[in-house]
């Protein structure tokens, strides 16, 4: 039977006659769904409704989803279709929602296997109500018709809707005692992923500042003694060192010195001795001891010194960890293991330190700042952004499972949650601990590809290693600047650099200078604020402009690659001067080493990243001048089509696959090529599946991704042959319009 839309829009009186038979507005809204399903012929239709206090939307009937989802599913105003539908107050329509950035499938209630998707606001002039979803199967399943159709229903819903709310405020007064605490039930937040991979554990909320004063659990043991306390002392700076000691090992480049103001709090008199003397003179220790805890916040939080309040997480974390001790508990192994974070705001030293804590996850209210969510990427944390009004659902100690890469958070997850979780968690594990990555990478018909790896920190390497990169094709420098207090120095950039070197033994490897500035900031770094950033004083215009901060990365790249293979790349270059001024600071330095009788590495190449426009248009100049040449496509794709990488209201235009940015890759590969420069591309299109066979065909033929996804890439490069990549290139770079391509995608 095929659609009848024109009778369903007759039939839709049926609607009212279905509330007269509910016996709430669920029962209704749940008839109604089934009604229109089964009018639409859609696999799947669903209600949600709108509280606008909280500004949230929650799945409240559904027929085709799991209906487990039901009352948990929350999307915030403007997140995902649906979300967005509501905020826009506009119908969306998509053929294949699978292509869309903005289709955001939740987890664990069968939505991934729809690609048609259809949303209607219900409204009552500007009042936001809920929204209307058909989904199907079948790409491209709803026409203009079946929008009409559903707008005609909505219009009715809304009117049913209001008034059964009506009615039931008054049904709810007359009865109290059945009123039911919705925030208790077990619920599903939609937050947005910044950081892969499942984790599952109980809160611990810590919010920053005053606001989230420091307590005393209930049940503490009573009838403590000094010694115990002194004991906990003890106990607690030995805790402390190791935790240093084995972040020294293991995230040696950033992690320096990470725990120091927890040790010099504690050592110092004026709190430990502080505490001491307050239980000698009668008080409960573990009085005393948060008694102390919030005085420092106190201070710490109202601090017109910025780096004074970010301690603020410090404090408690110290006095969590100093309770514990107290109470005879055994954290040694790790304070944060089986708990996940949740936070309104953390730093990414913040991360860094609960990571070597064991913290499983990050669940963190704000804007994603990316390196916060590039740091976990790293630190194989996941994380998921969210809401203020979401964080406020989130309790203390309540059992979680979080999906970092469908920004999805369970509350109390069902058994039927866990048991997917468990099996998707086991599947990558064991595709993580033997990753059956080939050493060298062929298409079908036997063309060589060289597959690199993009590290951000020291502990990329193993993941390197293990997924068999060929070399680095991109080190972003800029980490541990950006997490320590200060700038680190040459000597200490040379240990880093070095190490990067020594673990790839003669493998290459190219360091990207500085690139800080756009969402980059370092907060000891006081610049004048800058009204549009990723314009501002970002990359290569930083390291020109402080050319002593420059010149010590440079000599420590040098000396770092003296017994390697090592290249030095700029960032953002925007002109041949500026390439050539960049190259003459190396120059400078070389004989500066020279000249001091320092070893270092006298061929190391030279080269740039494609990034902005302007290179793209002097490609031919450039290519005549650097050694090399990676194209940025992160940041030539904001810049080209005038799209910020960070600003989730435009990621609807950031495509990777826009006619104009195609042609600009091909560009620079034939002209790199026809001068016999390297090229690759070291930005996220080379870990795209679907854009490979361009890529190759466009004369691309080394890619830098992030190690995890080499296995999958090499397996993509596999299935096309050379031919058939050059012949599906050139049918792309001859479309003009987005849509071609996207057909042909
Ligand atoms: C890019 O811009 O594509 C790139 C690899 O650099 P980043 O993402 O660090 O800006
Ligand atoms: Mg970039």
């Amino acid at each position: 039977m095929g659609k009848a839309n024109v009778n369903m829009i007759c039939d839709i009186a049926e609607l009212s006659s279905l509330f007269e038979k509910s016996s709430s507005l669920d029962d209704f809204l749940q008839s109604a769904v089934s009604v229109v399903a089964y009018h639409m012929q859609a696999a799947v239709c669903s209600i949600y409704i709108y509280d606008d206090k909280e500004r949230m939307l929650t799945l409240r009937a559904t027929q085709g989803l799991s209906p487990f989802a039901v009352g948990k599913v929350q999307l915030r105003l403007g997140q995902g279709l649906t979300g967005l539908a509501l905020k826009e107050l506009r119908a969306i329509r998509e053929g294949r929602g699978s292509q869309s950035p903005r289709f955001q499938p939740v987890k664990g209630i069968n939505e991934e296997r729809y690609e048609a998707f259809l949303a209607v606001p219900i409204r009552r002039g500007l009042t936001r109500v809920g929204v209307l979803t058909v989904q199907d199967t079948q790409p491209d399943y709803f026409d203009e018709k079946d929008e009409q159709a559903l707008k005609a229903i909505a219009a009715q819903l809304a009117t049913v809707i209001e008034n059964a709310n009506l009615l039931l405020t008054l049904r709810r007064q007359d009865e109290p005692a059945k009123k039911t605490d919705t925030r208790a039930a077990p619920k599903m937040i939609k937050g947005r992923p910044a950081s892969g991979g499942v984790a599952q554990g109980r809160t611990t909320v810590l919010i920053s500042g005053h606001g989230g004063s420091f307590q005393l659990p209930d049940g503490f043991p009573q009838n403590l003694t000094v010694h115990d306390f002194d004991r906990a002392l003890q106990q607690t700076e030995q805790q402390l060192k190791d935790l240093q000691r084995r972040a020294d090992e293991e995230l040696s480049d950033v992690a320096q010195l990470i725990f120091s103001a927890h040790l010099l709090i504690l050592a110092d008199d004026e709190f430990s001795g502080e505490i001491r003397r307050r239980i000698e003179a009668g008080a409960p220790p573990a009085e005393a001891l948060v008694t102390l805890v919030n005085t420092y916040i106190e201070i710490f939080s109202t601090s017109p010194n910025l780096r004074l309040q970010e301690k603020v997480h410090d404090l408690k974390d110290l006095g969590h960890r100093m309770l514990e001790n107290l109470a005879g508990g055994d954290r040694e192994s790790g304070d944060y293991s089986g708990q996940i974070i949740v936070a309104d705001m953390l730093l990414p030293s913040d991360i860094l330190k609960l990571s070597t804590e064991n913290a499983e996850g990050f669940i963190v209210q704000g804007g994603v700042t990316s390196h916060n969510a590039i740091i976990c990427r790293s630190l194989q944390k996941p994380m998921v952004m969210i809401d203020p009004q979401q964080l406020e659902l989130l309790c203390q100690s309540c059992d979680l499972l979080m999906d970092g890469d469908q920004g999805a958070i369970f509350i109390q997850p069902t058994e039927e949650v866990l048991k997917e979780y468990a099996e998707y968690r086991s599947a990558a594990a064991e595709l993580e601990a033997a990753p059956p990555v080939k050493t060298e990478t062929y298409t079908a018909d036997g063309t060589r590809v060289q597959l690199f790896a993009n590290i951000n920190l020291l502990s990329d390497l193993k993941m390197a290693l293990s997924f068999r990169a060929e070399g680095i094709g991109l080190y972003r420098s800029e980490f541990p600047f950006i997490i320590r207090n200060a700038f680190p120095s040459e000597e200490e950039q040379y240990q880093v650099y070095s190490r990067i070197v020594e673990t790839m033994g003669g493998r290459e490897v190219t360091f990207r200078t500085l690139d800080i500035g756009g969402d980059k900031v370092l907060s000891y770094q006081n610049e004048i604020e800058e009204a549009n950033p990723f314009l501002g004083l970002r990359a290569i215009r930083f390291s020109l402009l402080h050319k002593d901060i420059f010149s010590e990365q440079l000599r420590a790249f040098l000396r770092a690659g003296v017994n390697g293979n090592t290249r030095i790349m700029f960032p953002l270059i925007s002109s041949l001067d500026e390439f050539i001024e960049a190259r003459d600071v190396v120059h400078d330095c070389m004989k500066e080493l020279e000249a001091r009788g320092v070893p270092y590495s006298r061929d190391t190449k030279i080269g740039i990243m494609v990034e902005l426009p302007s290179a793209v248009e002097l490609i031919e100049d450039l290519a005549h001048e650097a050694d090399f040449m990676s194209i940025g496509t992160n940041d030539l794709i904001q810049y080209m089509l005038a799209v910020d990488r960070t600003n989730e209201m435009v990621s609807k235009l950031y495509l990777s696959h826009h006619p104009a940015i195609l042609r600009a890759i091909e560009r620079v590969a034939l002209v790199a090529n026809s001068h016999r420069k390297d090229v690759s591309i070291c930005g996220d299109i080379a870990m795209d599946p679907k854009m490979i066979p361009f890529l190759l065909g466009a004369g691309i033929t080394k890619l830098s991704l992030p190690p995890r996804r080499v296995y999958e890439i090499q397996r993509a490069i596999e299935q096309v042959s050379m031919e058939k990549a050059v012949y599906t290139a050139r049918r792309m770079l001859a479309c003009s319009r987005i849509s071609e391509v996207e057909s042909l995608l």
